[in-house]
């Protein structure tokens, strides 16, 4: 496949790789979207260049896919979006921050309307029109930050001036506590979506993320807007991943050292030799994505590569722009100056490495850097 424009220079003169594979997004939006009854439609969730992967191929894969309906962030990806993508439907989650209007009506975006402030301007643009610009309402069941409380939804959604120039296209709203299916607040969440919508049940609406989709019929309604799952992302702690791969990280072996026992590794000295070490340094840090808490101390464990099977460690810090890793155990004939080592991928899930970060792997997905080289292709 064909390498995107912001690939300037020969393979050799990057420090690591970045590989994503368009056909596995598709194949896990398919999946998603199998899941389904007739009544609901599988949406994706591409903000964030895509969690990483970038939105405009993906975009064009999943279109090609059949997927007709997006959701972005911010007004400005929604544009860039639409300009990849001239006849899908796209929504954009942060809604109408002042002075963006007139963007969405050029572009036809639609906002996600998080306010009351926000329906009453854009029923005021309906209504100098005389006709109901497309835009979704979203409704707080519970998580506090974007949406209307439930009474002023009702109240809003009830009142003549504003349902009569203006008809939403969707309602939604969205969980808190996905990742955990068990937890109360789902059911609450759901409850409360469906009963102060349910006077408004002949409008299109939409709850689930990925984890809703997971969880099960209940929480599908019309619309769902699966994100990290079309990522090959872990959308439920815990459990067995049903999901592809679709990205991975490679960087290149720069030198292999031997450590002799005692000495310490990287910035801050954190991490003692405990037996003689051979380390191998490879040219991916933090300014590629590879977030610093994952590195190791003497009290903890830091994340891990793999080289064709077999598991290096991290080693001490990660500096910005490199990685000590601990081939002690690896062949030497697979540790050779210049050999690519899988960093993130099929082998080292972005979850697991994100646990040994206090985070999650959306974090790691939406943090890999520009500087690898990007490569669309097959993962293999
Ligand atoms: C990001 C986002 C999604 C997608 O969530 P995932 O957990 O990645 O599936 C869906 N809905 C809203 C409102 C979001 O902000």
């Amino acid at each position: 496949m064909s390498a995107p424009p912001e690939n300037r220079f020969p393979s050799d003169l990057y420090g690591g790789r970045l590989t994503i594979d368009v056909d596995a997004v598709s194949q896990n939006w398919r999946f998603l979207n199998d899941r389904l009854n007739g009544n609901s439609e599988c949406a994706a969730a591409i903000k964030a260049d895509a969690y990483g992967t970038g939105q405009r191929e993906v975009g064009q894969a999943l279109f090609a896919a059949g997927c007709r309906t997006f959701f972005v962030a911010v007004p400005a990806e929604a544009v860039a979006l639409r300009q990849v993508l001239p006849d899908a439907i796209i929504y954009a989650l942060n809604g109408l921050l002042p002075g963006t209007s007139g963007a969405y009506l050029e572009h036809d975006i639609r906002p996600v309307l998080g306010s009351l402030a926000e329906v009453e301007e854009w029923t005021g643009l309906c209504k100098a029109s005389g006709r109901s610009f497309d835009a979704a309402v979203h409704v707080d069941t519970g998580i506090h930050r974007l949406g209307l409380s439930p009474e002023e939804f009702t109240r809003s959604l009830g009142d003549p001036g504003v349902m009569g120039p203006f008809v939403p296209s969707l309602l939604m709203s969205h969980l808190a506590c996905g990742s955990t299916p068990a937890h109360e607040m789902n059911r609450r969440q759901l409850d409360l979506f469906r009963d102060v919508t349910a006077p408004h049940a002949h409008l299109p609406r939409s709850l689930a993320n990925s984890a809703g989709v997971l969880m099960g019929g209940d929480y599908h309604f019309n619309v769902v807007r699966p994100g990290i799952s079309l990522y090959g992302g872990q959308a439920i702690e815990d459990e067995p991943n049903p999901m592809t791969p679709v990205a991975k990280v490679e960087a290149r072996i720069m030198i292999v050292r031997d450590v002799p026992e005692g000495d310490t590794i990287g910035y801050g000295a954190l991490h003692t030799a405990k037996r003689p070490l051979r380390n191998a340094v490879v040219a991916a840090g933090y300014a590629d994505g590879m977030l610093r808490r994952a590195g190791s101390t003497d009290e903890r464990p830091g994340g891990f590569a793999m080289i064709a099977g077999h598991k290096a460690p991290i080693l001490g810090r990660i500096s910005m722009d490199m990685i000590t890793l601990d081939v002690t155990d690896v062949p030497e004939h697979l540790v050779e100056r210049g050999a690519y080592v899988e960093m993130m991928g099929p082998n080292v899930a972005a979850a697991d490495l994100a646990a040994y970060a206090d985070t999650i792997d959306y974090e790691y997905l939406t943090s890999l850097g520009r500087r690898f080289e990007r490569v669309y292709a097959p993962l293999t």
